[in-house]
């Protein structure tokens, strides 16, 4: 056995971001720029007015209360076409150019019309700075600017930022394809009717999905039965379409353990069989393949739905997110206090033990806030999942996050537990370190 650290390290050496490519904004949603996006327009582009109001000559209204004639009107998207003069201003609205003449606008609700004889007048009740409600050009990012960083990782504001600074075409590592393959013989696809010895292939839709909530485009390349031919062939006609290979089964020393026989076939030498020292999810593979354009580095999992899960987790998930570029490879960690025992015998292997998150009970032992005084205060309360088996995947479905339970007896109620937040969404919640 060796320890997990140990093979995260293997895996994460044969890793590398993939090579730049340009994307449009809209394109590169979730990738992780690969170099500075530069603005290539002043943001915003001309001077406008922040409120609706009357664009004017600060100077004229110096002594407010002032009565300016009215020469038009400046919508968002036209320009006035004429110029603001001296005792003059202009109805202007947000985001409208402001007028030439004009260095200032003065907001509506300080103002009040005057319709007489000789056409519209506006009283402007209050005094206005140079400047004031003025929206000047790149008074958020200059042309030639830095807009976002190298490293950063596209999202739904960055990409408004980019686009506002008219960046077209940004260089970014690509999302990486990830090719997800199941192998058994007792697998049947989801909706149909099991037949004797038979059960749902729920690993594949499972990574499928993992791999999309990294950040990856997942490929589908369906199942294999436990035969070497089909494996292979299904094998070799992927590395031309994806970056990464992710296979579920078949990798321990049953009889028909074809995942085994094919990477021993295909990888050789450069094969790793492992024996990591936790639990669940002991045995694992990995190598490198040579596809037709790069080498691609194949993840064997082993079948139980829990172990693929943790597999992924522990060692798939941070490899995507360094191939596909990003600085955060691993999910957030939080510090819990253990709701009820997490109790364990001493195996030499870390246990990852499926728990619910809750915000903790002020009054709890050990809780943060309670009045025993000392301790860490703790805000989160971890329970495990009810059946905590390798084939028992429903106590994943109810798990927030995996307890590291190092070597040992386990944690007792009230005790600090570290847990890794898997479930997305909760995660979101936490300013959680890498
Ligand atoms: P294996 O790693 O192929 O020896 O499989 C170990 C266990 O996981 C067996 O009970 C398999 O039936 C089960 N298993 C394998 N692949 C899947 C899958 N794709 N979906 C659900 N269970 C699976
Ligand atoms: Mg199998």
């Amino acid at each position: 056995m060796i320890p997990l650290d140990e093979a995260q390290a293997l895996v994460l050496r044969a890793c590398v971001p993939l090579s730049p490519v340009e994307l449009s904004p809209a394109d590169a949603l979730g990738c992780v720029l690969a170099a500075s996006a530069v603005a290539q327009v002043d943001v915003p582009p001309f001077a406008n007015s922040a409120m609706d109001g009357y664009a004017l000559r600060a100077v004229d209204v110096r002594g407010a209360p002032v009565t300016l004639d009215v020469v038009g009107r400046v919508l968002a998207g036209a320009t006035l076409g004429a110029e603001v003069g001296p005792r003059q201003a202009a109805r202007i609205m947000t985001g409208a150019p402001l007028p030439p003449g004009a260095d200032a606008v003065c907001m509506v609700e300080r103002t009040r019309v005057e319709d007489g004889a000789t056409g519209c007048r506006v009283v402007i009740e209050a005094p206005v700075e140079p400047g004031e409600n003025v929206r000047g050009p790149g008074g958020d990012v200059h042309a030639g600017e830095v807009v976002l960083d190298v490293g950063v990782e596209v999202g739904p504001t960055q990409l408004a930022a980019l686009i506002s600074a008219g960046c077209t075409a940004l260089a970014v590592h690509p999302r990486p394809r990830v090719g997800v393959i199941s192998t058994g013989d007792e697998l049947v696809d989801p909706g149909h009717p099991l037949g004797p010895a038979q059960i749902y292939d729920s690993n594949r839709p499972m990574l499928v999905a993992l791999v999309a909530e990294a950040g990856c485009t997942a490929v589908d390349l369906g199942r294999s039965g436990d035969d070497e031919e089909s494996l292979a062939a299904r094998i070799d006609g992927a590395l031309g379409r994806v970056d990464v290979l992710v296979l579920s089964g078949g990798v321990s020393v049953g009889d028909m353990d074809v995942v085994r026989m094919v990477l021993d076939r295909l990888g050789g030498a450069a094969t790793h069989w492992l024996q990591i020292a936790i639990r669940p999810a002991r045995p694992f593979s990995f190598t490198v393949l040579s596809g037709p354009d790069r080498p691609v580095p194949v993840f064997g999992l082993p079948g139980n739905p829990v172990s693929s899960a943790v597999s992924f987790e522990l060692l798939v998930r941070p490899s995507l997110r360094v191939i596909g570029g990003h600085r955060v490879t691993g999910r957030p960690r939080l510090v819990a206090r253990a709701a009820e025992p997490l109790r364990r015998s001493p195996d030499g292997k870390t246990h990852f033990v499926r728990v619910q998150l809750a915000p903790d009970a002020p009054d709890a032992p050990g809780a943060g806030g309670g009045g025993d005084g000392g301790g860490e205060t703790l805000a989160w309360a971890a329970r495990p999942c009810p059946g905590q088996g390798s084939h028992q995947i429903r106590s994943m479905g109810l798990a927030d996050g995996l307890a590291v339970l190092a070597d040992g007896d386990g944690v007792e109620v009230g005790e600090a537990v570290d847990v890794i937040v898997t479930n997305a969404s909760l995660a979101a919640a936490f300013v959680g370190a890498p």
